[in-house]
Parts: C-alpha cells; structure tokens; sequence
C-alpha cells in the first residue's frame, strides 16, 4: 500500500488565493495594499531564487513588496540602519531578511532589530516566546504551513505522538511548539540525539527538517504514520531531495508530503497570510476597525 501524497502545492495556492480575495476586500474598504519589504544581502544563487518566489506571490496577492538588495560588504550597522529605517516606514507591514546572511553579519541581531509587529516569517523571540505561552501572534512561516497541511488532511492533534527531527531555531523549536500547542506529546530530537530511529519509529506524526538526505529510512516509519519532510537537498545530479527517503516511506506511511511540492510552498504562502494579517493589525491600531 502507498501512503496518500500531502499536496502542499494546491493547499498553498488556496491559502494564496484566499489572501489575494482578503487584500482585495481590504484595499475595497479604502485601505492601502499590504506591504513587504525584502532584504536580500549578496548573491546567493539559492537565496534570489527564494526571494523570487516570493516576490511573484507577493504580485499574485496584491501585496506590495519592495526590494533592498544590498552588496555582500554591507556592514551590520548600516544593515541595522535600513531595518530602522523600515521598521519606521508607515507603508511597510512586513520585513523579510533573506538568510544566510554574510559570515561578518550576526543573523540574530538583525532579527531581534525588526519590529515584532512586523516580523512576518514570524523568527523574533518576542513572537516565538507567545507561541511558546499558546498565544501566537505572527507564526513561523514553515512550521505554519506544516499545521495547514496536518489541519487540511483532518490530523486530530490531541494526544497524538509526535516527533520532530531537527531543532532549529526556525524550524524544528517552532514545530515543536506548535504541535505541543495542538495538543499532541512532543519530542524533539536533534545533532546529539542518541539512536534517533527508535524516537522516529514512536511517531503518529513524524515531521523531519534537518537537511541530510535519506537521513530517515522508510523502514523506521511507524505502519500509519504521517511523515512531514520538511528537508530540501539539492542532489549532484540536480534534483531536490528531502531528508526521509521517499521511497521507502511511501510503503509505511499513511500520509506523506513529497519534495519538492510538499512543505515548500507552503511556507511562502504562509509568508503571505502573516504580511496580510500584520498589515490589518496595524491598520486597526491607527484607525480602528473597518
Ligand atoms: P539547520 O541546519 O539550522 O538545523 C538542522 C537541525 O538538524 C539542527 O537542530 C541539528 O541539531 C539537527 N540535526 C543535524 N544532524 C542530525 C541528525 N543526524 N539527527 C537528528 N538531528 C540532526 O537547518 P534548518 O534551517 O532547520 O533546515 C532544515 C532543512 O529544512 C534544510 O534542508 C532546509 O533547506 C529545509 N528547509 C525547508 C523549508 C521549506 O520551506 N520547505 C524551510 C526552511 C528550511
């Protein structure tokens, strides 16, 4: 038996769409269009692809974003002067800051320099500290978008067990947080994690975001699991893999996303519904509801 694909392609172009209808609704009460601002420091090959991606969903949607792509010799004080400067803008309702950032760049000082209310991929420790409280506010992109998917296949949550591999900042802490949130027994296992199978065989949900393809085997999945890889590897030969090996999953698994077209565009959709909804939370602070 072949688990069910997770098709995060079609859920992220309903969420999108749905985003595009709400920016029409908003922009119909006489408000202006949300606005993002993305910063791509250097040329990272990888990073502009990204940034392009977005920039497209940002056009489908009516959002306005507005691009600062500075040299990779910026120094992090004059990069820290341009978030000021956004932070300040009153036509900007979300910053995005494209990672990696250049070695001489401390990612998490730029981070913490955004204004929380503006912080639409949802890293600033204010807004992952309410995720932690169960009162979010703008949620990480990724991690959100793996909710969309569970939610979108009827996942139940409550007392579920699930295990995340990977603890990343961005990714695996926030995943965790949100599945504890739903009410699932969360565990995260991680670089130092001892015998990482016999935690990834307890898994109902299995959500895997490291970056080591094939790291999961098929032959570790729990009969009836649904297995979240989040991984994107490009292989030598070109293609993108993720870090559960697809193939052997697809036997085990109920329900499986695949790479590319799982979780990847799940996260610029969400990239999308934070800038739309950080853009009517300020607006109702100047002016009140409408
Ligand atoms: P990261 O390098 O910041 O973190 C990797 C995590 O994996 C760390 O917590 C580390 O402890 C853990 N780890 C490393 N080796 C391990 C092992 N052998 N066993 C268990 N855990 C191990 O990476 P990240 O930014 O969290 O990204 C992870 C992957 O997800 C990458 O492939 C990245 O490209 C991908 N990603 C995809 C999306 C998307 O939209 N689909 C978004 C972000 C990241």
């Amino acid at each position: 038996m072949s688990a069910q694909l997770i098709d995060g392609k079609a859920a992220a172009a309903r969420i999108t769409q749905s985003v595009k209808q709400l920016v029409e609704q908003r922009v119909s009460r006489g408000r202006r269009p949300p606005g993002l601002a993305v910063v791509l420091v250097g040329h990272d090959p990888a990073s502009e692809v990204y940034v392009r991606h977005k920039r497209i969903a940002c056009d489908y949607c009516g959002i306005v974003s507005k691009a600062h792509y500075p040299n990779a010799d910026i120094s992090e004080l004059q990069l820290l002067t341009m978030i000021d400067e956004l932070n300040a803008d009153d036509e900007i309702d979300g910053i995005l800051v494209q990672t990696p950032l250049p070695a001489h760049i401390n990612a998490e000082t730029i981070i913490e320099r955004i204004r929380p209310d503006k912080d639409v991929d949802g890293f600033h420790p204010y807004n992952i500290g309410r995720l932690a409280l169960r009162l979010p506010t703008l949620r990480s992109c990724t991690p959100y978008g793996v909710m969309e998917l569970l939610a979108g296949i009827g996942e139940t949550f409550h007392g579920r067990e699930a295990v995340v591999v990977g603890a990343s900042n961005h990714v695996g802490r926030p995943m965790g947080l949100e599945l504890l949130r739903a009410g699932c027994t969360v565990t995260t296992c991680h670089r130092f994690t001892v015998n990482l199978q016999q935690w990834v065989q307890r898994a109902e949900i299995l959500v895997v975001a490291v970056g080591k393809p094939g790291l999961v085997s098929g032959e570790w999945v729990r009969p009836g699991a649904t297995v979240i890889d989040v991984g994107i590897n490009r292989m030598a030969d070109g293609r993108l893999a993720g870090d559960v090996d697809f193939h052997s999953a697809n036997e085990r698994a109920a329900w499986i996303t695949p790479v590319p077209g799982g979780v990847g565009p799940m996260t610029v959709a969400m990239l999308m519904k934070n800038t739309f909804d950080a853009a009517e939370a300020r607006s109702r602070l100047a002016d009140g509801p409408r």
